[in-house]
């Protein structure tokens, strides 16, 4: 993977690009980032960029031969660790290594994904996953190998929020005692659930949020949609290119989304019971996914009408139908009933993760939704 393959993310780029030219590869690097923004695509190209027989001004070369490995997803230089569990196939201790083969056609399947889709892929039924001593031992012996033709060999860990403590004590020894011209990569989300020790022992990356215009030129790129659907969809999408591709393979479900917030604070507002138990149903239908991220939409949505309100609107980030519903319910929003939102919202998340039958709390949430909008400034 190159860096002209990975969408946006241009200050970090810039960043991992200025280090290289001056010969700064650091040893141990944290590419920290929001889930499905892009940072393992980004820990990947610059994977191939510092082991580049050629590299160019502004990326890897892509032909040669460290390239054309790097590209197939596999070199072997190059380590993966991610967290896994046992399933069907491996029975007992579970180790990164044993599911090479699913992990690197996973790679070439999915340009961006979550760990809920390698979840899902390693089908290990309602398993956490988790790295574990073993995946950190393996690094040990991965590195006691001799280097086949690249100037690094490298460790690109996804997810190190994953691994259990005999596991991050072992990466912890590895990092106070780097061997020479090794480069450890972590692909991270949140700094709080590493050691501190860990953390310190890193060069941290901070990697922006992808724009929705750059979300809109991935779905052109990646997807092929014509600009205006593909905007549409990366107003829903909040720097999230994993959500935008899901959407766009099934593109009614952001336009679902709208019409069911529309209609639900309709129904809340104008308190009738029919309309509101008819909503109640429907969205019950959906899976308990679906209305997890339908609940993120009414957050995104309500914080936009938010914006609307104290702004002149160019910091908005709407569709047509949704600026259009916008304007007369921006009467109900402000900032002395936002908190209730959200709080109530969040609650009903959580509800939603423990039970995918949540009609109770639904009606509940619904009757203070009510209570919300009549709230006066
Ligand atoms: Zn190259």
């Amino acid at each position: 993977m190159q860096f002209k393959d990975v969408i946006g993310l241009h200050k970090a780029k810039d960043k991992l690009l200025s280090q290289f030219k001056q010969g700064r590869v650091s040893h141990a690097q944290l590419f920290l980032g929001q889930e499905g923004g892009g940072n393992f695509q980004l820990a990947l190209a610059y994977a191939q960029l510092i082991n580049c027989k050629n590299p160019s001004e502004n990326d890897s070369c892509g032909k040669c031969s460290s390239c054309l490995k790097y590209q197939n997803f596999q070199h072997p230089d190059l380590y993966y660790i991610f967290p896994n569990n046992t399933n069907e196939s491996v029975k007992k201790d579970p180790q990164s290594e044993l599911f090479y083969k699913e992990w690197v056609n996973f790679l070439k399947t999915k340009p961006y994904f979550t760990l809920e889709d390698w979840t899902e892929e390693l089908n290990a039924e309602n398993k956490q996953l988790i790295i574990n001593k073993l995946d950190i031992g393996s690094v040990n012996k991965f590195l006691s190998l001799r280097k086949s033709e690249g100037k690094y060999k490298v460790i690109l860990l996804w997810w190190p929020e994953k691994m259990n403590h005999v596991a991050s004590n072992k990466i912890l020894k590895m990092l106070e005692e780097p061997t020479p011209d090794s480069v450890f990569l972590l692909v991270g989300h949140q700094t709080e659930e590493l050691l501190p020790t860990i953390i310190s022992r890193l060069q941290i990356l901070n990697i922006e949020k992808l724009s929705a215009q750059e979300i809109t030129n991935g779905l052109m790129k990646i997807e092929s949609l014509p600009e205006s659907n593909a905007k549409d969809i990366a107003a829903l999408c909040d720097g999230d290119m994993v959500k935008a591709i899901k959407i766009s393979s099934n593109p009614e479900s952001g336009l679902i989304y709208t019409d069911l917030f529309i209609r639900w604070m309709r129904a809340c507002y104008e308190l009738r019971m029919e309309n509101l138990i008819e909503w109640i149903d429907e969205i019950s239908n959906l899976g308990r996914e679906k209305q997890k991220d339908f609940i993120s939409y009414c957050l995104r949505m309500l914080r936009e009408v938010l914006i609307s309100n104290y702004t002149d609107g160019s910091l908005n980030n709407m569709n047509d139908a949704e600026s259009k519903f916008a304007v007369r319910f921006s009467l109900f929003i402000h900032a002395g009933n936002i908190g209730f939102f959200h709080q109530t919202l969040n609650e009903l998340n959580a509800a939603i993760e423990r039970n995918g039958h949540p009609k109770m709390q639904l009606l509940s949430v619904s009757l203070k939704i009510c209570n919300y909008l009549r709230l006066k400034v």
